[in-house]
């Protein structure tokens, strides 16, 4: 009897950023090779590993048969660059042939993935295909960096940032309102600023803090030892961040279904009525959103 697959093969939390939800979520490791992050709940428990080659390729053979109208391809999970080169340079070769409509494809990148990486080895990666990375900077103060033990002080992220864009690869970059606290909000806010000035990436969004259940971050809120910010606090602190991010060109986007006012902002264009939108809603004059439609 032949059996037929009706999807590939996925383990575990299959997760993607919002631009990737028509890609094709090709799974090519298992959780992240970091998993330390205090906020992040995603991969918890999970022991990071890359599939094996014959699964991988598989999957891009079940592809090639059933994803022909998608363009773009993303390497799941959290931590695909980690891959070494000569296997990832297969993978992507691999996709090349068996999918050749396929325009782009992205990955999570992190800093000491993109430090594993050369220069050169970027090229080669952005010439078969490696079109955009998503990296969490989370934050561009090296206090809150260190007590989120992101694993990466913020000139480090700026030399490994500015290493992707220079081998032509996108970089989106994440960086998460209120994961300072409340004492700290203010400079992580312009230290963040300041580091994504200093990358001057394609994209930024910028996520509003979720405690996750599980996590130490989480642990810490219940005792009583890191404050959740109210919904104003975190637009002020979007507000300082905004200001002291100077971008030569790219998306500024705030539109997550966890953030209380959505943003998306062509800088440096729209910086200035940005800043003061978000200064009539910190006086009430526009709207946030409600909690209850904050759900994601
Ligand atoms: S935030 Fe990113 S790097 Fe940190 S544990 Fe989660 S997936 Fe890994």
């Amino acid at each position: 009897m032949i059996l037929r697959r009706y999807t590939m093969h996925y383990e575990g939390n299959i997760i993607r950023p919002p631009s990737e939800a028509n890609s094709i979520l090709l799974q090519v490791t298992v959780g992240c090779s970091r998993n330390k992050c205090t906020f992040c709940g995603t991969y918890r428990g999970e022991r990071f590993r890359i599939k094996p080659d014959s699964i991988i390729m598989d999957d891009i053979e079940f592809a090639a048969r059933y994803c022909r109208r998608q363009r773009r391809v993303f390497l799941c999970d959290g931590d695909a660059l980690i891959i070494p080169h000569k296997r990832l340079v297969r993978i992507l070769q691999a996709i090349r042939g068996c999918l050749p409509w396929v325009t782009r494809i992205g990955t999570y990148a992190n800093a000491k993935s993109l430090s594993m990486k050369s220069p050169q080895e970027l090229k080669a990666l952005k010439d078969l295909g490696l079109g955009i990375a998503y990296m969490g900077l989370e934050s561009g103060d090296d206090v809150t960096l260190k007590k989120i033990n992101k694993g990466a002080a913020a000139q480090h992220v700026i030399a490994m940032g500015k290493k992707a864009i220079e081998a032509g690869i996108k970089l989106s970059i994440t960086v998460l309102l209120g994961i300072a606290g409340r004492q700290r909000s203010q400079v992580h806010a312009e230290q963040t600023g300041r580091v994504l000035s200093a990358i001057d990436p394609e994209y930024v969004g910028a996520l509003s803090l979720m405690l996750i259940p599980g996590t130490p971050l989480f642990d810490d809120h219940q005792a009583g030892d890191f404050p959740l910010l109210e919904p104003k606090e975190m637009l002020a602190e979007l507000r300082t961040m905004i200001a002291s991010t100077n971008l030569s060109r790219g998306l500024f986007h705030a539109n997550h279904a966890s953030n209380y006012l959505p943003i998306r902002a062509r800088m440096p264009r729209d910086k200035e009525t940005t800043i003061e939108l978000i200064d009539q809603a910190l006086v009430g004059e526009v709207g946030l959103t409600p909690e209850f439609l904050r759900a994601l």
